[in-house]
């Protein structure tokens, strides 16, 4: 099937096939798959609405013992920066996000050697404890999995532990490229494809909200990024259908390769990055080929604000989240690093710059307010 035909039969809501993701990612002209996939995204959410989230990052340690090859963020364990947050910190930077009107908090780390899964639980019940009114989005497939070995459990067990702490939801961090032959070159430590998704579809059935994510750059092959894309669709599909509760979102992001990690030193670091056409193209073949997802972030954090804006008109449908502070992708350079934050005012500004009305949102996108239709402006060129 040609690029045209391809584009005909996604605007009719049929669903596209492998190959034929393949052929739209390496032949189809941006502008056409843009176009395509913003028809599509004004059909399943709200046309004139974008969403977005007030939230904080909390890293709880930058130690780890995985070493990923794209990381500049962890500390080996007895490294003079490396740190465990005490939960009184925590609990400050949570308070801080309050008074913010922040909604929600998503709290990562490295794989710390020594902390026991009763840290994490006791961790969650302080702060579940103290404010009820945060949601408490923790930890990714590979910390789970990371925990589970050190204590001998099953991932499943361990998530139940945390659940009745006070967890909430399961970011999808840590997929990078869901694809073995990627991760065993860039994260060979790490969690594999399959025990990523088997975590996510614990976390699913146990009714936590989860996102999928998903990182190009790692001079991976058009065909290992459909295939990411491939796993995501299957699991939606089964989630969907067996308990209804799949993906709220799927979030692409660009590698950050600097001298900070250990890509950004080798001698192949031409061969890594993505540019923002890249991008772009990304989130425009996501929209049409993951047809059972609802929703699309853009990434400000690693685009800038304004390809995010335009991402708006590739298949995205949300600007993502203030975050307040960003130390992962930051520390190779990111935006993030001379912006690590968005006021919500900027992020509304952002949205009604390109064309939309802003609204806050929840983890799983229920709106918490919105602005009025009628205080929307169109910029022109800043989409
Ligand atoms: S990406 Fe995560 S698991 Fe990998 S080295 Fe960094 S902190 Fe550790």
């Amino acid at each position: 099937m040609n690029v045209n035909a391809i584009l005909d039969k996604a605007i009719e809501g049929r669903r596209i096939t492998f190959d034929e993701a393949v052929t739209l990612y390496r032949h189809a002209p941006l502008d056409a798959l843009g176009h395509v996939a913003h028809r599509l995204r004004l059909r399943k959410t709200h046309p004139h609405v974008v969403t977005y989230l007030v939230d904080r990052n909390i890293n709880y340690t930058n130690v780890c013992i995985t070493n990923c090859q794209f990381c500049a963020f962890y500390r080996p364990p007895g490294h003079p920066e490396a740190y465990v947050r005490s939960f009184e910190d925590i609990g400050r930077r949570v308070e801080e996000l309050r008074a913010w009107g922040g909604t929600r908090i998503l709290m990562q780390g490295g794989h710390h050697p020594h902390l026991p899964l009763s840290w994490y639980v006791d961790l969650l019940t302080y702060l579940s404890d103290r404010y009820p009114d945060i949601e408490i989005d923790a930890f990714s497939p590979s910390e789970i999995d990371h925990i589970a070995r050190l204590e001998g459990m099953s991932t499943r067990a361990v998530l139940e532990r945390l659940i009745d702490a006070g967890l909430r939801g399961l970011p999808g961090g840590g997929a990078e490229i869901l694809d073995d032959e990627i991760r065993s070159r860039i994260s060979p430590k790490k969690q594999r494809t399959a025990g990523w998704l088997q975590v996510m579809r614990e976390a699913q059935e146990l009714g936590l909200a989860t996102s999928a994510t998903m990182v190009i750059g790692f001079g991976e092959e058009v065909e290992h990024r459909i295939r990411h894309l491939q796993r995501l669709r299957d699991l939606q599909d089964e989630s969907l259908k067996r308990h209804g509760n799949g993906f709220t979102a799927f979030i692409p992001w660009t590698a950050q390769i600097s001298e900070a990690n250990s890509l950004g030193r080798s001698r192949f670091r031409h061969r890594y990055g993505a540019d923002h056409a890249e991008y772009l193209r990304l989130v425009a073949v996501s929209r049409i080929f993951l047809d059972n997802f609802r929703h699309i972030q853009a990434s400000w954090p690693t685009q800038g604000e304004a390809i995010a804006r335009r991402a708006l008109y590739f298949g995205a449908d949300d600007f993502g989240s203030t975050m307040l502070e960003e130390n992962v992708v930051s520390a190779a350079s990111a935006y993030t690093a001379f912006k690590p934050r968005m006021s919500v005012e900027d992020i509304r500004r952002h949205i009604r710059m390109a064309g939309f009305t802003p609204a806050q949102r929840d983890t799983r996108y229920t709106i918490v307010s919105k602005e009025s239709d009628a205080s929307r402006t169109v910029v022109s060129g800043n989409r």
